[in-house]
């Protein structure tokens, strides 16, 4: 039998709550009710100003429909002035109490330690052997052989994107799915610790079978490549990756604990000036100067930023400058990326950055020609129901996790694509010191650090103990597609 923390306090607890309703609907309002701890559960006592009410709880069993499950029926009857007043009764199942969760859970944690060795190892493996974006062939072989030897069904290449898979276990619904990345970035190898993604996420996978196994539903774990710049998860939201999933989850590591993140939506741009070649010192006259025009977009760029919301962001490089001093350039490249809170008005600076370019191009004489990129990151829509289970569920590891936090950094994430087609998180666990951000070398070598180990365990152990809350009492899925739903 299962009873949340401190049982019969609970139960006294909930007598009250049950016998506050029944006094709201009496037609003397002036009965208000007062607490009493009691120790001998479950009798509640009320004073009133008038007389006094008695509180008779009754705890009954009843069979439960979930296999070693027991529900509690909690019955109320109350009296006021010695007359009967009613009966009133909350059965634990409508909460999905009477399920012991906490075993559950408890042996979602111990599968994470059992593995504990190997998860790291891979982690390490995938940190040592850093692979770009949609190039993750090791990465992706090393997860999915992972999940085939722990009993889960693979397919590689899904979506037409040789490096993404999918591992299944249990079949039908709830379908969870706990989603990897594994791409490395240029020169930084995982910078952004990706390995510990992938790994957090197989492990997450394994650890989660027993409430499978005991519940049905099925846990998913789809291997998304490319993240960084390519927005792989966009590309399979796209190509009908996540149409049956009914909850997605990933963590990412970083600076601090919090379950949600914020990302803004993002879309690359390049940028090309066609000028004219000459002399630089003997005929500049007859020079067209495309790098001048690339230089000109960009402080029209810097005015227009200080002019823009609050969390927009425009930044870029120059990959092509000319070819030498002496020459006026006749080419130059540029990329860049812009960013905005939401949809509406990412498309708006978007018009207003181009007005940059093509002020530039009328300026030098430059031609000029562009291309946005073919992904656009959605922002993220994160669902505060699923990231208080998940929050909730680090607790016990010892890590506070805050639901939002003011000093956040806004990135963007390909994430965010799928947050819009299904309930989604993207907690962040801190595996590394503030000053040692995202995307830099430090963070590089953080993400290979014990911390990073650390962090990897907990967030799968966190990640399986949410599949716990989700299979084991499906009316906390139906709250998290209401939510879903609302933001609509
Ligand atoms: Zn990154
Ligand atoms: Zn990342």
């Amino acid at each position: 039998m299962y009873i949340p923390n401190h049982g019969a306090e609970f139960i006294n607890w909930l007598s009250w709550w049950l016998l506050q309703r029944t006094l709201q609907k009496l037609p003397n309002s002036q009965l208000k009710p007062v607490y009493y701890k009691q120790s001998h559960i479950p009798t509640v006592k009320v004073n009133t100003k008038l007389t006094t009410i008695s509180v008779q709880g009754k705890m009954r069993r009843q069979p439960s429909s979930q296999p070693n499950g027991i529900n509690i029926e909690i019955l109320v009857s109350l009296s006021y002035n010695k007359q009967h007043i009613g009966v009133v009764s909350k059965s634990s199942s409508e909460w999905g109490w009477g399920l012991d969760l906490e075993k559950l859970k408890a042996s979602a944690i111990s599968e994470v330690d059992d593995q504990s060795h190997q998860l790291t190892e891979l982690s390490l493996k995938i940190h040592s052997n850093p692979e770009l974006g949609f190039q993750e062939t090791k990465a992706s072989s090393w997860l999915t052989q992972y999940l085939e030897k722990n009993g889960f069904r693979t397919e590689q290449g899904i979506c037409e994107l040789p490096t993404a898979f999918r591992g299944s276990y249990g079949q039908g619904k709830p379908a969870i799915a706990i989603l990897a990345e594994y791409d490395a970035l240029p020169k930084l190898g995982h910078a952004c610790g990706h390995n510990l993604i992938a790994a957090c996420a197989v492990g997450a996978g394994v650890a989660s079978k027993p409430v499978i196994n005991q519940f049905g539903g099925s846990i998913l774990i789809i291997g998304t490549p490319g993240e960084e710049l390519y927005g792989g998860k966009a590309i399979m939201a796209d190509r009908g990756a996540f149409n049956e999933v009914d909850i997605a989850m990933i963590v990412h590591p970083g600076v601090y604990d919090i379950a949600t993140t914020q990302a803004l939506a993002c879309q690359t741009l390049d940028v090309e000036f066609f000028g004219q070649a000459a002399h630089a010192a003997a005929r500049p006259e007859a020079g067209i100067n495309a790098l001048e025009a690339m230089l000109q977009a960009f402080t029209a760029v810097n005015s227009l930023r200080q002019h823009i919301k609050d969390k927009a962001r425009i930044h870029g490089i120059i990959t092509d400058g000319g070819e030498s001093a002496n020459i006026v350039p006749a080419h130059s490249v540029g990329s860049f990326i812009v960013r905005a809170e939401d949809d509406t008005y990412l498309n708006e600076l978007k018009q207003r950055v181009i007005n940059c370019f093509i002020g530039a191009a009328t300026a030098s004489g430059a031609h000029l020609e562009y291309k946005w990129g073919n992904t656009r990151y959605a922002p993220m829509r994160n669902n505060l129901t699923l990231a208080q289970l998940f929050s909730h569920n680090m607790k016990p590891l010892g890590r506070k996790v805050h639901l939002t936090d003011p000093r956040r950094a806004f990135g963007s994430t390909d994430m965010g694509n799928v947050s819009q087609l299904v309930p989604s998180i993207h907690p962040i666990v801190a595996i590394a010191p503030v000053e040692e951000g995202v995307h830099s070398p430090q963070f590089a070598s953080a993400a290979a650090s014990e911390a990073a180990s650390c962090g990897l365990l907990d967030a799968a152990k966190a990640l399986a103990m949410t599949v716990v809350d989700l299979v084991a009492n499906p009316k906390i899925i139906i709250k998290i597609k209401e939510e879903f739903q609302q933001q609509e």
